[in-house]
């Protein structure tokens, strides 16, 4: 990776057709809500894709939509009341739009099931994470059965599928995501991803190659390879074996991908082959999550994640040792069923050994299916709430010593688009995922430049323009 290859790249094709077709006005259009996680907006992105492809158009707003979706999560939150919510939002659209179809589709829809219908007498569609290939036709059944329909159950049949959809739907012209394998093994007891997305499934390396170097001819400088569990890929051909480490070397070198990074990890996964790409891989870039959950190896062993808190510490160490200024970011949970405040101390004092630089911390809360909903010492809501604002407060503070150190360096950024917060602003990325945001021309977006930081925040940097 070189600061020297900076060039202003094409928009993509794909937002071209987008754009193109936006100002088609006879095309039905589809909007797309998204709740969740990065698996879910890359699942937008395809169900667009294939929207596309059968005449629709994406919109931006809900009232300009023929079809509503929402794509829902249940992973970290209890989705129901949102999702509802915004169902009745969009339930008054009908009036004016009589042939309006609202579905509901993602993980919530496969845990709910045809029970949605009852709940929500304006949906005219429920469909599973692994249904999206068949959206196209539920919706045309819709239309001529006057019908809802519920598909919810996983079709190996349609797996395949989906797993190849290129989405040519993409929310930036500068990073992309690239899905490598879908679905869990792990059963870790509070999560509900191997229920709803079932079994672990992956992509053959040879397309998911092929996909990487459509979407850097386009422009696309940064790649994030995206599975619910992406470490355990694995793939075996024609008496080859490969695993995340082979792949991730074999993508560098890909012409104008500048940046790859992967999520989401499970640490266990994190062998020497695969420490050591950080340190080799030039494309690979110098941030990890690493989720760790709790701090206590006796609520470590009743997540069921198969790790404890000295292995934890034996992955950060290798990852540091070979890689010293590699940034280390994770997910831990608060209030997990039996934590007592011995265990609460035990998480605090790993997230101060190991100073992460940043945390994303969750209160837990039971999910359906899940064994840890059925513990019988759920812990009060007060304590959960007290413990959460104490660790955030905490990781706050180290957050911010920990980039104050950034504060008068130069770093190299790949400019992404303007800041969402502050849209006079352009924002960009370190290598460490730390977003920078700056005062510059548009013509930046899509450059790797070189910045030198001004101000350090908990959250984020700020720039000197160019
Ligand atoms: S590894 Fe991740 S996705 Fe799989 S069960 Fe555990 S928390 Fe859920």
């Amino acid at each position: 990776m070189s600061p020297k290859r900076m060039h202003i790249p094409q928009a993509s094709r794909a937002r071209q057709v987008m754009q193109e077709e936006k100002n088609t006005p006879q095309k039905p259009g589809v909007y797309v809500h998204t709740f969740g996680c990065q698996m879910n907006v890359h699942d937008s992105q395809k169900i667009l894709t294939l929207m596309s492809e059968k005449g629709y158009q994406a919109v931006e707003t809900p009232e300009e939509a023929s079809v509503i979706l929402l794509n829902t999560c249940s992973v970290r939150e209890k989705p129901e009341q949102k999702v509802l919510s915004a169902v009745g939002r969009y339930r008054n659209l009908k009036q004016n739009t009589p042939d309006l179809i609202i579905g509901v589709g993602g993980c919530f829809a496969r845990q709910e099931g045809e029970d949605l219908l009852r709940r929500a007498p304006a949906l005219d569609l429920v469909f599973g994470p692994d249904n999206i290939p068949e959206l196209p036709k539920m919706i045309q059944n819709i239309r001529e059965e006057h019908q809802p329909q519920v598909e919810t159950e996983f079709d190996p049949s349609n797996d395949v599928r989906f797993l190849d959809i290129a989405p040519q739907v993409l929310d930036s012209r500068v990073t992309a995501m690239v899905t490598i394998m879908k679905g869990c093994d792990k059963y870790c007891s509070f999560c509900i991803v191997p229920y709803v997305r079932g079994r672990e499934r992956y992509r053959d390396p040879v397309e998911i190659k092929e996909e990487v170097q459509r979407l850097s001819a386009q422009g696309i400088r940064e790649i994030m390879l995206l599975g619910q569990s992406v470490t355990s890929y694995k793939w075996k051909d024609r008496g080859e074996v490969w695993d995340l480490a082979r792949l991730i070397r074999s993508l560098d070198g890909v012409e104008g991908l500048d940046r790859l990074r992967f999520t989401s990890p499970y640490p266990r996964d994190f062998h020497q082959e695969l420490i050591d790409c950080f340190a080799e891989v030039p494309i690979l870039c110098d941030h990890v999550h690493l989720p760790f959950q709790s701090g206590s190896d006796r609520i470590l062993y009743r997540m069921n994640r198969r790790h404890t808190r000295e292995q934890y510490f034996g992955w950060v160490n290798g990852l540091r040792e070979r890689c010293p200024s590699i940034a280390i970011t994770a997910d831990v949970i608060v209030g997990f069923p039996g934590e007592e405040e011995q265990d609460f101390e035990e998480t605090m004092d790993l997230i101060e050994r190991v100073r992460f630089d940043a945390l994303f911390s969750f209160k837990y809360s039971p999910r359906p299916k899940t064994p840890a909903a059925r513990k019988v010492q759920q812990i009060s809501e007060e304590d959960k709430q007290r413990r959460l604002a104490y660790l955030q407060q905490r990781q706050l503070e180290i957050s911010l010593e920990i980039n104050k150190k950034f504060e008068g360096t130069e770093q190299l950024i790949l400019v992404e688009g303007r800041s969402r917060r502050n849209p006079e602003r352009l924002a960009g990325r370190t290598t460490t995922n730390k977003v920078v945001n700056f005062v510059g021309p548009e013509h930046l977006v899509g450059e790797m430049i070189n910045i030198r930081i001004i101000e350090a925040h908990a959250t984020a940097l700020v720039g000197e323009g160019q």
